[in-house]
């Protein structure tokens, strides 16, 4: 062996001693640690000869990356969507790199971690009322999520002509419909080979609304003359967390043949609340579901699942498995993830979501989930009350889409935006929404407090008077 990867194997204990003192030391501080700095790197792109260890690899780290890192994890940073990491999550992201299993068979493949891995699907479906036809599986994010659950709808859409597209390219045009897509269904759809400007845009709900029109989507099913399609719907818009009405969607799947996928990326998160759980209401008749677990479950990147209805589980096969051979037996029984989502070898990445539900059960997610969306509804209250804010959109879930007050401020968003985001005591994401330049606050993160949202309001309200 290596003197230098000896010396690192004889001095384990302390190198995961001084590490973990290290991520501590920045959780402890995170409150104070800014969400966003303008440092750039000194960039040295010659690698050492002989290695520095570990403990000399964690110095340089020190010194040079760790003072670039923002609070991203922190409880002020409100930009996109973005979770923190609970105490249970961040044990099982360690736990996963230091066991470093592969899960990929339920058999006869040496370990069995893929069996942790659909435990923890089973836990995500119970924590999320959905029933157990569906088969799920972990991918690194929303996007990948979107591009596996809408690489096995086209493939059902090749289906309903006798073609398989996976083998042998798509030749039919895919009809897809969809209102108001996430940007990464879309660059799924580009990745696909189906297009990214091949789908038909649907109106939404006329006033205030993100979510489809379900007459105007008929009138658009009409005109297909019954030839299948693609439906992407909503489950919580980025902007203004809108959702599609499932029950109305569930009542044309009585009607018209097509496949529906569901982006409910934050938004499935609803179910976990009494208080909001009508928004899903008809989800459960879905063939996809796309969920992310790094936004609002809170656990580390990169974590999310996709759910499939389990009937379609010989298209999924046909999409993604491994091998040109035929799949051996039926392939619920003899399940191997290889053969059902893109990637080959995998980290354990389901340990960070089944540590978190573990240890704080159902409870502490309806918590969570409450404590957002009662901090967005507080938030809220608190700006229109500021005389220089007004907002865009009512408060649904958890997503504050809001703008400087008056048409003669919007040349001043830009600016406002950055100089609030440029103090590093919160970060918010720009937004267009019905034409007016907009900023967006989302609440995820379990730490966010209320003295959270006063020390951003006085900072909105210094930065404003100051332009
Ligand atoms: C965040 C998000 C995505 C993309 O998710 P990633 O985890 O960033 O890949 C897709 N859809 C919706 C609705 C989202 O909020």
């Amino acid at each position: 062996m290596n003197s230098i990867l000896q010396q690192d194997l004889n001095d384990f204990s302390n190198i995961l001693e001084q590490t973990k003192q290290k991520g501590i030391d920045f959780l402890n501080n995170i409150e104070s640690i800014p969400t966003s700095n303008s440092y750039s790197i000194d960039s040295q792109k010659e690698l050492n000869q002989l290695g520095l260890g570990s403990l000399g690899a964690l110095e340089e780290f020190n010194q040079r990356l760790a003072p670039l890192m923002v609070a991203l994890p922190g409880p002020r940073y409100w930009g996109f969507v973005t979770g923190g990491s609970t105490p249970a999550s961040i044990v099982g992201d360690w736990l996963t790199a230091i066991y470093d299993q592969n899960p990929q068979a339920f058999r006869n493949q040496g370990g069995v971690s893929a069996l942790i891995e659909a435990e923890t699907i089973n836990l995500l479906l119970e924590l999320l009322d959905l029933p157990d036809d569906f088969t799920g599986g972990f991918v690194t994010g929303a996007t990948m999520s979107n591009f596996t659950n809408l690489g096995v709808a086209r493939q059902w859409f090749g289906a309903q002509f006798g073609k398989d597209f996976a083998k042998n390219g798509i030749s039919e045009t895919i009809n897809i419909l969809t209102a108001t897509p996430h940007s990464s269904s879309i660059k799924s759809l580009s990745m696909l080979g189906v297009g990214s400007q091949n789908y038909t845009l649907i109106k939404t709900i006329e006033g205030n609304r993100e979510a489809i029109d379900i007459s105007d989507l008929e009138k658009n099913i009409e005109s297909l003359n019954g030839k299948p399609f693609i439906l992407i719907s909503s489950a919580g818009t980025v902007n203004t967390a809108d959702f599609d009405d499932f029950e109305a969607i569930s009542e044309l799947r009585k009607k018209y043949k097509f496949w529906w996928h569901i982006d409910a990326a934050f938004g499935g998160f609803a179910a976990v609340s009494e208080k909001y759980k009508h928004l899903v209401k008809g989800w459960e008749n879905a063939d996809s579901i796309t969920i992310d677990c790094h936004k609002w479950l809170n656990v580390p990147y990169e974590s999310a699942f996709y759910l499939i209805k389990k009937e379609h589980i010989h298209l999924q096969v046909e999409t993604f498995q491994n091998s040109n051979a035929p799949y051996l037996g039926n392939p619920l029984e003899n399940f191997n993830y290889l053969n059902v989502l893109p990637e080959n070898s995998r980290r354990l990445r389901a340990l960070p979501a089944w540590f978190s539900l573990k240890a704080y059960g159902k409870e502490g997610y309806k918590d969570i989930i409450e404590n957002s969306t009662s901090l967005a509804l507080h938030f809220a209250n608190a700006l229109i009350e500021q005389e220089y804010f007004e907002l865009l959109a009512p408060i649904r879930l958890n997503n504050v889409c809001f703008t400087l007050k008056g048409n003669e401020n919007q040349d001043k968003v830009t600016q406002f935006l950055t100089q609030l985001n440029d103090g590093g005591k919160v970060f918010m994401t720009p937004t267009v929404y019905q034409n007016r330049k907009g900023i967006r606050a989302s609440f995820v993160n379990w730490r966010t407090s209320e003295q959270d949202i006063r020390i951003v309001i006085q900072e909105m309200v210094e930065v404003f008077q100051e332009l």
